[in-house]
């Protein structure tokens, strides 16, 4: 299918504009499509189309949306492999990376949202009020580029199952696998106008959707700088927002330790995605006492990392989405000023590639560690003791999430003081039905499982 039109009121419709984006595979820096560059006009049709379906959608019963989304996660799994495959292309993930998270995890994630909606809501009451739990309304979704389906699905299945309407606006970098979803959705039999979708750039798109009078929630998952314009285009009209931004975790390693998983581990969350995962363990706090051992294991593990062609198997990195966000990256590592631990070679001549980087001896106080990089850079700062290290980690304007190593009991007490919305204790695996979003700067309100599901819901007080 040409990737030339909008989805309005469950039908391909024209754009209003015969203007276009040029999507690009950053791997190679070809054009590999064309989508619309939507407009304000076009908001306003999709707007409209979601406010007229939204009656209908909230009044379903909830185990009817779970199996409408049932349907959608069936048709979108038969999509698995072209997910992957087109994921690849507009963002240049590594092929193994693509199946499993960029793929595999928005596919979890809307099963879990279809279970959820055919369970029953429990009955709650205080004293002599009934409380009710009823859909927001009609929501637009802003997402960004670096997990372009799991931050799609996190938002759509979330309100699909709480009853609200959507119109969806992909980042303009990848939007083709929003076309994917949509397609799904269309061959579901979803009811017309419960997701629409409305590519385009943020400025024009984006801004009109936040701005628009009749969008009763904007979910956003983006940069701290553009969530800062979403909200204050909300609050002009007292809108909800939930607000999903960036991160600067830091991943603490306390004595006792075990160090090389410690390291080994922390070194592959920096650089999952190129690094560019706002949960990534970019800030590295070791203990005085073990510290050069550290430092020598970080650059060991960095230097197995195989940079090139994201469908090459034994690729581990593949390039940054963009030129501009590898000339951002390629400036923080040339002001770094920062001792070099490990730099990899061998870049090819085209692509958007940035070189594995570990900087060790990382002024706390420095751009390294208080910006957000997003790409494969490592900051490793050294540390003397436990009240040290938590003092560190939360010596940053953000507080997405984090990462503990240590005897068990000393890693959780240290993980209760970290000012983030997440904190992994010795490795434990992402769970993606727990509730994840950030404290301080790095966001408003929880995405993923039944937080992520009353995120779009408001609650209502009947007294009997
Ligand atoms: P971005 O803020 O540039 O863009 C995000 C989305 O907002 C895009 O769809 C863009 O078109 C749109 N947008 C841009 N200007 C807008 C405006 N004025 N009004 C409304 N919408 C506008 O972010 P990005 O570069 O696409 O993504 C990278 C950032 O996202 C990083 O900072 C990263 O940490 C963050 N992120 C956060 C999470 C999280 O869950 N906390 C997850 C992934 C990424």
């Amino acid at each position: 299918m040409k990737r030339d039109k909008l989805y309005l009121g469950g039908r391909w419709a024209e754009p209003d504009s015969d203007a276009t984006i040029p999507v690009e595979n950053p791997a190679t820096e070809e054009v590999i499509a064309h989508v619309p560059a939507g407009t304000a006009v076009d908001v306003d049709r999709a707007v409209a189309e979601a406010r007229a379906a939204f009656p209908g959608w909230a009044a379903t019963p909830r185990a009817e949306r779970g199996a409408v989304l049932g349907k959608l996660h069936a048709a979108l799994a038969g999509r698995a492999d072209e997910i992957a495959r087109t994921v690849g292309l507009e963002l240049g993930a590594p092929l193994k990376i693509a199946k499993a998270v960029q793929a595999g995890l928005p596919l979890t994630v809307l099963q879990g949202y279809a279970d959820l909606a055919a369970t029953p809501a429990p009955e709650e009451t205080i004293g002599h009020s009934r409380v009710e739990h009823e859909p927001v309304g009609v929501v637009g979704a802003i997402t960004p580029w670096n997990y372009p389906l799991h931050q799609v699905v996190a938002k759509v299945a979330a309100a699909l199952a709480a009853g609200c309407t959507v119109v969806l606006k992909p980042s303009e970098l990848t939007p083709l696998t929003a076309y994917l979803l949509v397609e799904a959705a269309d061959e579901a039999g979803l009811p017309g106008g419960v997701l629409n979708l409305v590519t385009g750039t943020g400025a024009e798109v984006g801004a009109a959707l936040a701005g628009h009078p009749e969008v009763d929630m904007v979910s956003f998952t983006g940069s701290t700088a553009t969530g800062r314009a979403v909200a204050h285009a909300a609050a002009d009209r007292i809108a909800r927002v939930a607000l999903e931004l960036g991160g600067k975790s830091a991943n603490v390693i306390l004595a006792g330790a075990d160090l090389p998983k410690a390291v080994k581990v922390g070194v592959a969350n920096a650089f999952l995605n190129s690094g560019q995962t706002c949960t990534a363990l970019t800030r590295m706090l070791v203990d005085r006492s073990f510290y050069d051992e550290a430092v020598e294991l970080a650059a060991a593990a960095a230097g197995t990392y195989q940079t090139g062609d994201p469908f090459d198997p034994a690729t581990r990195l593949g390039p940054l989405v963009s030129a501009a966000q590898r000339e951002r990256v390629l400036g923080f590592i040339d002001r770094a000023g920062a001792r070099l631990a490990y730099q990899g070679g061998d870049l090819p001549e085209k692509g958007y590639f940035v070189p594995a980087t570990v900087f060790a001896d990382v002024d706390p106080d420095s751009e390294l560690a208080q910006e957000e990089i997003f790409g494969p850079v490592l900051s490793i700062i050294p540390v003397d003791g436990e009240d040290h290290a938590v003092e560190i980690a939360n010596h940053s304007r953000y507080g997405l999430a984090g990462a503990v190593w240590g005897p068990p009991d000393r890693a959780l007490a240290v993980a209760r003081r970290l000012r983030t919305g997440a904190v992994d204790v010795n490795g434990a695996a992402f769970n993606p039905v727990a509730p994840f979003g950030g404290y301080k700067q790095s966001g408003v309100g929880r995405e993923l499982g039944a937080y992520g599901l009353a995120e779009f819901q408001q609650t209502k007080a009947i007294q009997l």
